[in-house]
């Protein structure tokens, strides 16, 4: 047991709400447009919530008007990656990057962790939002919403990915979650990970704390003080 517990701590961090926010009123009303260009019915999309949802999940919701077809998936799938690939990448006032992160993320790019991502986003979309907020960072290893549709199963492939990257087996209570929905919180606690929720998205402290992460904080600055108070509180 001491031996698994040796590897490092593996830090995944979320995109949407944790780090940046696109401005979602522009980012709806492209999706408003490629919907009407494919001759998508999906009027709940402007009052649906995204918060925590994985791409997946999201983007197929939209077709539950229609009998389902891959192809149109697949049609909606590419117009939203080239939008964002050419159109909100020249458009980074759009994207806001949070304050603070540079705290964290140089914390923990600099220490002895291991940090990759864990994001409902495509592969590409996460790259890409990253770009658009200036976030350059040598993320080891992304688990993300492509192929999902329930969050709770993107720990599992952070745990694939570390094991086959690093070549040992990881221990889940040695992974840490840094997101800002109740959803993130939910599948760290699934997974015997850990998880700091930040209040940078759309949820108040309050909401974030009924669903029993171990810290909330409202931003991520600090990094080493709310890092030490979770691994030091008993629960590590
Ligand atoms: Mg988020």
């Amino acid at each position: 047991m001491q031996q698994e517990q040796q590897h490092p701590w593996v830090i995944l961090f979320d995109i949407d709400g944790t780090l940046l926010t696109v401005n979602s009123k522009y980012n709806r009303s492209h999706l408003r447009r490629i919907l009407d260009e494919l001759g998508i019915n999906y009027p709940n999309m402007e009052t649906d919530s995204f918060s925590g949802r994985t791409d997946h999940d999201i983007f197929t919701s939209f077709l539950v008007n229609h009998k389902f077809d891959e192809s149109l998936y697949k049609e909606f799938k590419t117009r939203y990656l080239d939008y964002l690939g050419n159109v909100l990448l020249t458009k980074t006032e759009q994207v806001k990057r949070h304050k603070h992160i540079d705290e964290a993320l140089d914390y923990f790019f600099s220490g002895n962790f291991i940090c990759g991502l864990l994001t409902g986003n495509y592969p590409q979309a996460a790259h890409i939002k990253l770009k658009a907020a200036n976030i350059h960072r040598d993320f080891s290893f992304g688990a993300f919403g492509e192929f999902e549709k329930d969050r709770n199963k993107l720990p599992r492939l952070a745990l694939q990915e570390v094991e086959q990257k690093y070549n040992f087996s990881p221990t889940a209570s040695r992974f840490l979650i840094l997101g800002d929905t109740p959803r993130d919180i939910e599948c760290a606690k699934s997974a015997g990970m850990k998880c700091v929720a930040v209040t940078t998205g759309k949820y108040e402290r309050e909401e974030l704390e009924a669903h029993g992460p171990d810290l909330v904080i409202d931003d991520l600055s600090e990094p080493e003080k709310w890092f030490n108070e979770i691994t030091k509180n008993g629960k590590a």
